[in-house]
């Protein structure tokens, strides 16, 4: 292997070590065949004898080997690598650097956000998805719920999970030789996602925060966060108000501008949040009649025509939006019977009351106790990859363009 510029001469996923700044390389690492985002990019980062890698890869068969080729046209030994700088937990940017670490104890740091759920992954015989199915029920799918878990492989990953070594608590200055990078706070792809920037060569290692063509799933982890998409929406205007830099994503190739996506980003979102706006106000009651009355990926499928883990990646989502649409009291939303919420048009209080005395999530309030906590989130990462398709967490159906998944 040599180090060739990076020239979108050939697609992102061509294995090879890519120049891509003095001193940042960008290294495609392979996923499962099932994952449709095809490889992961992890960026080594060099100051005299310094090296740094942000993001790890998928433990995998060959991932391994794969890494220490690209490093050795670096002239470097994976036992030259002196911290793994991780965007977040998911298996795709995590679980590599666990091995690596085990065989020359290097140094793993990721987001303080991410520690609920790193202890999660890593207990054993936990039920994957746990946290989906009960989101799911919640929001009226509940006989999605049951496909998922009857669809899930009896396998356990925990063993691929350990806690870093140190917790980031962003935003924080990260020095490598004589760069300095800064771990900036970007939950929504994950509570404790991180990216980092490197204002004096304007760079931006996105993670799955910015990507250049899918929209990246939202709160998809082991355990439920509240408001993953609120959250998400904010992260991106504060990356959209630091100065524009080159985008280096962990999916997909390097982009000269960083802004244009993240504009892009905010604006598929809007449209999600009016379209579903409309379909409350024309009557769909939970997110899954919501997530019925919306198109999906880039060829704009019904919900039915998505596998069963796409299924419940939008649905999710669709309730994210929900979440956030409550949030800013475009809806409202009522506790149906049972377990189930339901939304209202408008946010203020709906044909039925909230739970008795609850005083609760009834109508306007901003924020449901109910529906957003666990609206999205779940497990993992590490969840995806045997049982169901998209590994990597990573990149939802979300909307319109996330065909890739
Ligand atoms: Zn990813």
């Amino acid at each position: 292997m040599t180090v060739i510029t990076d020239d979108g001469d050939q697609p992102w996923t061509t294995p090879g070590v890519y120049r891509v700044a003095p001193g940042v390389f960008r290294i495609p690492m392979p996923l499962p065949d099932e994952s449709r985002l095809r490889a992961v990019n992890v960026y080594a980062v060099r100051s005299g004898a310094d090296l740094v890698l942000v993001d790890s890869g998928w433990a995998m068969r060959g991932a391994r080997d794969r890494l220490a080729a690209g490093l050795a046209a670096l002239g470097a030994e994976l036992g030259d690598v002196g911290r793994f700088l991780v965007t977040h937990q998911h298996r795709d940017h995590y679980t590599l650097a666990v091995e690596v670490r085990r065989a020359f104890g290097t140094r793993i740091s990721v987001g303080i956000g991410e520690q609920p759920g790193l202890a999660l992954a890593a207990t054993p015989g936990r039920q994957q998805l746990q946290a989906q199915a009960d989101a799911l029920r919640r929001h009226g799918a509940g006989a999605l719920a049951d496909e998922v878990l009857a669809g899930l492989r009896d396998v356990d990953t925990s063993q691929l999970w350990e806690p870093p070594d140190d917790w980031l608590r962003p935003p924080q200055e990260v020095a490598v030789g004589d760069r300095l990078l800064r771990a900036v706070p970007t939950p929504g792809h994950t509570r404790g996602h991180v990216v980092f920037v490197e204002p004096g060569a304007g760079l931006l290692f996105a993670g799955d925060h910015v990507l250049p063509h899918i929209t990246p799933s939202i709160g998809f982890e082991p355990v439920a966060f509240e408001h993953p998409l609120r959250d998400y929406l904010a992260s991106l205007r504060l990356v959209r108000g630091l100065p524009d830099a080159r985008l280096l994503p962990a999916h997909g190739p390097v982009q000269e501008r960083a802004h244009p996506r993240v504009d892009a980003l905010l604006a598929h979102h809007e449209r999600r949040l009016d379209a579903t706006q409309a379909l409350v106000e024309r009557g769909a009651h939970t997110a899954y009649e919501v997530a019925r009355g919306l198109r999906w990926t880039r060829r704009e499928l019904p919900l039915r025509e998505l596998d069963t883990f796409n299924r419940m990646l939008a649905v999710l989502e669709t309730a994210a939006h929900l979440d956030v649409l409550e949030g800013l009291g475009r809806v409202g939303t009522v506790l149906a019977e049972g377990p189930e919420v339901h939304y209202t048009p408008g946010g203020g209080p709906g044909p039925a009351p909230g739970p008795p005395g609850s005083g609760g999530p009834g109508a306007s309030g901003p924020a449901t106790p109910e529906a957003p906590g666990a609206a999205a989130a779940g497990p993992s990462a590490d969840a995806g990859p045997p049982a169901v398709p998209g590994p990597s967490a990573a990149a939802g159906p979300s909307a319109g363009r996330t065909a890739e998944r």
